[in-house]
């Protein structure tokens, strides 16, 4: 998004350096889409974790954000995010699991609309704050059971799951537009694949699987 002004050229560990070096990493493990690459570059990843563990932020690992969550490993956030851009024109897009919201962001600079889902009422308002804050005014966000989608906004070019289950909640491919791709986590817990659904444009699912994951638990119902 062009015009958007994010506090991020701090010294040392929150500097645009301490990202410069991120994204090199990302390069060497195999993300090479350039969007994709330009935006972990700018989002601030340290304002999406408590202060006292902004000196990791930009260290290639996920960190805790609170009620057993976490904020995903960079890589698997740009992993992820490539997958999903990768059949183009994906405008709108659906998030599973908002979390801290940095996945949220990383889409908000990619597409035209996100719409995030998140079952930790705390986890979701604090979320919603942060991206005000920050300037990313493409964001719905909703305090819900994820699991049902977002029916009411569907269908979506792009869904993303940032928790893990066993299998894909049934209702999320239903609201997949043809033409569009859904990422997500799936596999007994802590040795997940990543999952790709893609919707042909005569509405056919076809599913292929990538890269090993591990993920928090995709869990039913709000809290
Ligand atoms: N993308 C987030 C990842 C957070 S961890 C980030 O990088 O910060 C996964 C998140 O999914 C958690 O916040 C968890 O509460 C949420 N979650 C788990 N099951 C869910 C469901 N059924 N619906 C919505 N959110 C869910």
């Amino acid at each position: 998004m062009i015009g958007r002004h994010h506090h991020s050229r701090g010294l040392g560990v929150t500097s645009d350096n301490a990202r410069q070096r991120l994204v090199r990493e990302l390069q060497q493990q195999g993300v090479t889409d350039p969007a994709v690459l330009e935006v972990i570059a700018r989002v601030p990843r340290h304002e999406f974790v408590e202060e006292a563990l902004r000196y990791r932020a930009y260290i290639n690992t996920a960190l805790p954000i609170g009620q057993a969550q976490t904020i995903s490993q960079p890589y698997v956030v740009a992993l992820m995010t490539q997958l999903l851009m990768a059949p183009g024109k994906i405008r709108k897009v659906l998030e599973i699991g908002t979390g801290s919201g940095y996945q949220t962001a990383v889409l908000a600079e990619l597409v035209s609309t996100v719409f995030s889902v998140e079952r930790l009422r705390e986890l979701s308002r604090v979320a919603r704050e942060r991206l005000e804050r920050l300037g990313y005014h493409n964001v719905l966000f909703n305090y819900g059971d994820g699991m049902k989608g977002w029916a009411s906004q569907a269908p979506y070019d792009g869904i993303l799951v940032t928790a893990g289950a066993a299998e894909v909640p049934p209702a999320l491919p239903e609201q997949l537009g043809p033409g569009g791709r859904l990422v997500m986590p799936v596999g007994p817990s802590g040795a997940q694949v990543l999952l790709c659904i893609d919707r042909t444009l005569d509405g056919r699912l076809i599913r292929s699987q990538t890269a090993n994951v591990s993920f928090v638990p995709l869990l039913a119902g709000r809290a």
